[in-house]
């Protein structure tokens, strides 16, 4: 470690603290799924862990969609499509990531996030990613900029 300047050594720790806030925190103090990160961390490796959570949701017995929700290049909430394991008609993939990501981090903020989808976001889902501040949206097997969300779609 001493041969590393510090601005390096500071910004691995900073990346490693921000995986272990994605990793710990969730509501009421339950524990969190432990979140697998990427190697690569491009648009599509990102869309291939949406794609990984979509896989989930089928196994599950769920409808196929999965998202994931990505700050400064780390996993910061997952969730496979969970409408007819919960019977929740807004179980979306989307949501269910945007809720995950907002426990993790302890804040209702999503500023600065990605929001990474196997298929294009509803309007609920584009609805609540534009009312988190997250930024951008992108989606399907081939990383298409779904550009920043706003309201009705
Ligand atoms: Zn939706």
């Amino acid at each position: 470690m001493a041969d590393l300047d510090s601005s390096k050594r500071r910004s691995m720790l900073l990346a490693a603290l921000a995986v272990l806030t994605a990793n710990q925190r969730s509501a009421q103090g339950a524990v969190a799924e432990t979140i697998t990160q990427p190697e690569t961390r491009d648009d599509m490796s990102f869309v291939a862990v949406a794609f990984a959570m979509q896989r989930r949701a089928l196994d599950s017995g769920d409808q196929g969609y999965g998202a994931i929700v990505v700050r400064n290049g780390v996993i910061v909430g997952q969730a496979p499509s969970r409408v007819v394991v919960r019977q929740d008609p807004t179980a979306h993939a989307e949501m269910e990531a945007i809720r995950d990501a907002a426990r993790r981090l302890g804040s209702r903020d999503l500023g600065g996030c990605t929001l990474y989808s196997s298929s294009p976001a509803c309007p609920m889902c584009e609805a609540a990613a534009y009312w988190s501040g997250i930024e951008r949206m992108v989606y399907g097997k081939a990383a298409r900029d779904g550009g920043s969300p706003g309201l009705c779609g």
